[in-house]
């Protein structure tokens, strides 16, 4: 069995300050660094249980500088699993192409605007205010399922706070398995699991969900695809003005076309 870890920094427990999850020397960037390779573990000795052969990494995490997407602790990594890092989120999808039998998802935040989502934000929290698949609102969850969609592979976990696990079964569906770490009680503030009961919570939780590999089915935001994202000003606008399959809609809005998902994606994002 084929599974693919694709992970944010946000969901993790412990974490409920922007600081925890800004890429630099601080102490306490690099104890969240620690919280969040410890889950990632977690999820990897989960998914070898349950009878994984290949697990590959992927920190989606735009942590900043030469920590962006490169937040995991090498040296604490389980050696159950391989690692990607990435120069630009969505790039890295041979592991997809190769044929993968499931995704988990861990350390996951909801979408901008969402009340109890703690450090809720959709890509960029300056930048984008709000994005939607063929007129349904979504955030990175939405973003990556799609991308795992597009090959086939179906999500199949989800973790983080209990706003993004209420998102991702919206979005995919009461066959999915989510496992609640933090409670948010604001943007910054949660009631939280311990990290130590959170890694027994996501273990279990991936052992579970890959009991099951046809649990959710592979998500599709559907064919054409239209992709239309609200900046939060209209200066954002500005490098979209003259790129191919996109248009701009409105003084803070452009939308991308595509025969499917990732071809607007592309057009757009790349
Ligand atoms: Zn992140």
């Amino acid at each position: 069995m084929r599974v693919h870890v694709i992970s944010d920094m946000e969901g993790v427990a412990g974490i409920v300050k922007w600081g925890q999850v800004t890429g630099g020397d601080s102490a306490i960037y690099q104890e969240g660094r620690v919280l969040y390779t410890e889950e990632i573990n977690a999820a990897v000795r989960g998914a070898r249980a349950a009878g994984a052969t290949d697990v590959v990494v992927m920190d989606c995490h735009g942590a900043g500088g030469d920590y962006t997407f490169n937040s995991l602790v090498p040296d604490l990594l389980d050696p159950g699993c391989e690692y990607v890092v990435q120069d630009e989120w969505t790039e890295y999808t041979a592991f997809l192409e190769q044929g993968c039998d499931a995704a988990l998802f861990v350390g996951m935040h909801a979408m901008a605007g969402t009340a109890d989502g703690v450090l809720s934000h959709t890509v960029s929290g300056q930048a984008w205010q709000n994005l939607r698949f063929n007129g349904t609102l979504v955030g990175e969850t939405g973003i990556n399922a799609a991308l795992c969609g597009h090959w086939g592979v179906p999500v199949l976990l989800v973790t983080g706070d209990r706003a993004v696990c209420r998102e991702a079964r919206e979005l995919l569906g009461d066959g999915l398995t989510t496992v609640e770490v933090k409670e948010g009680l604001g943007r910054f503030s949660a009631r939280q699991q311990t990290p130590a009961r959170a890694r027994e919570l996501i273990e279990a939780g991936a052992r579970e969900a890959l009991r099951d590999l046809s649990a959710v089915k592979p998500y599709d935001p559907g064919r054409p695809c239209e992709i239309e994202i609200d900046f939060t000003s209209p200066d954002r606008l500005q490098e979209y003005r003259n790129r191919k399959g996109v248009e701009v809609t409105g003084p803070r809005s452009v939308v991308a076309r595509g025969d499917d998902w990732w071809s607007a994606w592309s057009a757009f994002f790349f």
